[in-house]
């Protein structure tokens, strides 16, 4: 029988020891282990641990032996940073954002879901989102509509969107302008002139839709400054990137030169077609970024969700680092708002995509209905945000 003397010393040494003990098993916060971290950033493609604490990537080398109050198994995954997508409509629902997040995306952007008029219901979304989230203000003041944002050229209004702009200055990171035959119509240049005019006195970029424009893409390409994004760059004609000879335009190459970024804009309805994707990466004319154009719709249709997106592009014989890249570093310099991110740096806010490389065969659809068959494709499998796992969707 224990006497009270000893009960108290027993007490006494337990506390004492746990918390050394308890201090060298958990020198971390977490611990992701034993996968592939692909780090376009650093050029790192290897099996390595990552180390986290207080939020931040802490350590990052091939063995990590001191303790972390968790760990995860990534043995035969790859790690990468969190993907940051630049084009979505994600802030359409409340839930959006997560949804995103469990597909390993920890930054994103709502492209234009909405103009000056309602402008507070997608930065309300934004806001309440786990992860980085932030909105482009449609140059049509009544957001995204059937018979399109600004046939009627009145809503292109440079007052209204700058006086939202104004009211919202850490949300709206940009400015949105449709551009397509059904959206503008013969409007295309003098919307994007007007959304020059807003984003210009902020000193913010523009995102144009291309592709099926009345105008043609060089004169419109001509309003485009450095930093901004030309979205659905894979649209077939009228207006592609490229002739039918297979030739990037030289208007595309120059505003390339000048600082003009493009991006993918995967999408539903006449943003991608095998073969001028097929055409233009032929021609040597990668991506700057990818992006889903995501919507609660599209995750059972074509996009389903970022890693399935990034592999069409593996598909298409781009290399996993370059389409990684495109999905985290490239996409973070976009926006101020991501300029840390994007990197599994020491000293970085840990971010990061568990994803599962499958081999075997898969099919990919365009916005055309044509099929092509893959034989990888990535699939999310577990997403790291701030430093903390983010649990699972049931
Ligand atoms: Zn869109």
């Amino acid at each position: 029988m224990m006497n009270r003397r000893s009960f108290i010393s027993t007490g006494t040494a337990t506390f004492l020891s746990i918390p050394r003990v308890f201090a060298a098993a958990t020198k971390y916060d977490l611990i992701v282990k034993g996968g592939r971290v692909i780090d376009p950033s650093r050029k790192l493609n290897a099996i390595r641990d990552v180390a986290i604490s207080q939020g931040r990537i802490v350590a990052v080398e091939p063995s990590i032996s001191a303790g972390a109050a968790e760990t995860i198994d990534a043995s035969g995954k790859l790690v990468v940073p969190g993907l940051v997508d630049i084009h979505t409509h994600a802030t359409r629902t409340k839930d959006g954002p997560a949804l995103c997040l469990a597909d390993g995306v920890t930054g994103l952007i709502d492209a234009g879901s909405q103009g000056a008029d309602r402008i507070a219901e997608t930065i309300a979304v934004a806001k309440s989102a786990p992860q980085q989230c932030r909105v482009l203000i449609n140059i049509g003041r009544a957001g995204i509509l059937p018979e399109g944002d600004t046939m009627d050229i009145s809503r292109a209004d440079v007052a209204a969107a700058r006086e939202a702009i104004s009211r919202n200055r850490e949300m709206i990171a940009g400015v949105k302008a449709r551009l397509s035959r059904d959206v503008a119509g013969p409007n295309d240049f003098e919307v994007l002139r007007r959304a020059q005019e807003v984003a210009s006195s902020f000193h913010l970029p523009v995102m144009i839709h291309m592709g099926q424009t009345v105008s043609p893409l060089p004169k419109l390409l001509a309003l485009l400054k450095p930093g901004d994004v030309v979205t659905h760059m894979f649209a077939p004609p009228p207006n592609s990137i490229i002739d039918d000879a297979g030739h990037i335009l030289p208007e595309v190459m120059a505003a390339r030169r000048r600082g003009v970024k493009f991006d993918l804009g995967n999408g539903r309805t006449g943003h991608l077609r095998w073969d001028i994707a097929e055409s233009v990466l032929k021609a040597g004319f990668l991506p700057d970024t990818f992006s889903t154009d995501w919507t609660p719709e599209s995750r059972t249709a074509q996009v389903i969700n970022f890693p399935n997106v990034m592999s069409k592009f593996l598909m298409l014989g781009m290399s996993i680092d370059q389409v990684i890249a495109c999905a985290t570093v490239n996409a973070s310099r976009i926006f101020p708002v991501f300029r840390n991110r994007g990197t599994v740096k020491v000293g970085a806010p840990a971010d990061l995509a568990v994803l599962e490389l499958r081999e075997g065969s898969f099919e990919f659809v365009d916005n055309f209905q044509n099929t092509r068959m893959g034989h990888q494709r990535l699939f999310p499998n577990a997403t790291v945000l701030a430093g903390k796992r983010v649990a699972n969707r049931t």
